[in-house]
């Protein structure tokens, strides 16, 4: 129940009505007890700003910050840990009350830890000799590749529609020959992939409701050495990770991601060790209906 001694915490971003954290944050919550409650904050383009004047006036412990919001929020909040500053991202708000009754609000990045955890949980041993390919520029293959990069991998394949893209990840990563940037085509992919051990999907192909979509070829048999993570995960088992299942590969959905990144907002919030199998539960329950 909602009261007067409720700890409220949300989610900003533009559009926020489909996103899973308010079901996986509030499982958790009722789990463990917990006075606490997550909403849902839409925040329109621009707004950032104002909306975070907002959440200190209405007594917010903290947000995770979503599209299109996750750089430009960096710009207005009092202070950034050294992930989020690295990566130029920022998923978690944290609203620190100081006893003369100021405030500060502080942004961090869980999305990096949150996908080496979920890679690790996954089945996939990171070791400096792993060779990886990310298909995608956006904000989860940044997230990707600054993870594989600060798990030492010295050989980071970045393949993206859009070159440009690609090419300023490398180079905001001020990285050496160890990481390259391609154009994304079935060439590229295929070639690269014949000498890696990860491959990572980190575009929209395969999310509902083009479900029919995949990066990777039809036809093609997938080499049994690569372990594949789709970052997508509505739906969980997508049309890349059938192709993986029927080579005998490795498959990892991303629903493992989104939720690590979240237990470890949650932590940071509440101080308390989050009910991780609860979240999950939870979201797997939302995308079955
Ligand atoms: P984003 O910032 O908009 O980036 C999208 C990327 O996908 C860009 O590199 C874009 O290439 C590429 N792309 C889009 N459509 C494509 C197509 N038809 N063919 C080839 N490349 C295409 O998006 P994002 O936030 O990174 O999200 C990407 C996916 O990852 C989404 O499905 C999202 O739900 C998922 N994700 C999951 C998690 C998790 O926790 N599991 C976290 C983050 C993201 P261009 O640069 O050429 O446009």
């Amino acid at each position: 129940m909602v009261d007067a001694q409720t700890q409220m915490v949300g989610l900003m971003g533009w559009p926020v009505q489909h996103s899973l954290s308010p079901v996986m944050h509030n499982a958790a919550f009722a789990e463990l007890g917990l006075n606490w409650c997550y909403v849902p904050l839409a925040v329109r383009p621009g707004a950032m700003k104002e909306a975070l004047g907002g959440l200190v006036a209405l007594g917010f412990r903290g947000s995770n910050v979503t599209l299109p919001h996750k750089r430009t929020v960096q710009r207005s909040v009092d202070s950034l840990a050294e992930g989020a500053r690295r990566l130029g991202a920022t998923n978690t708000l944290i609203v620190r009350r100081q006893a003369d009754g100021s405030t500060a609000i502080e942004g961090h990045n869980t999305d990096v830890q949150g996908f080496l955890q979920a890679l690790h949980h996954g089945g996939f041993q990171v070791s400096e000799a792993s060779r990886a390919v990310v298909v995608g520029a956006g904000g989860g293959a940044r997230a990707a590749i600054f993870g594989l990069h600060q798990a030492g991998l010295r050989d980071i394949v970045v393949l993206n529609r859009t070159l440009e893209r690609a090419q300023a990840v490398v180079e905001d990563l001020g990285a050496g020959a160890h990481l390259r940037a391609l154009a994304l085509s079935r060439e590229t992919l295929l070639d690269c992939v014949e000498r890696a051990d990860l491959l990572v999907n980190a575009t929209p192909m395969g999310m509902w409701p083009d479900v029919d979509e995949s990066i990777w070829p039809n036809g093609v048999p997938m080499p049994r050495q690569l372990t594949v993570f789709d970052l997508v995960y509505h739906p969980l088992q997508t049309r890349l990770l059938h192709q993986v299942r029927q080579s005998g590969a490795l498959g990892i959905d991303g629903l493992g991601m989104l939720v690590a990144q979240g237990a470890l907002s949650f932590e940071m919030w509440t101080g308390v060790a989050p009910p991780v199998r609860i979240m999950r539960a939870a979201c797997e329950e939302a995308l079955r209906r």
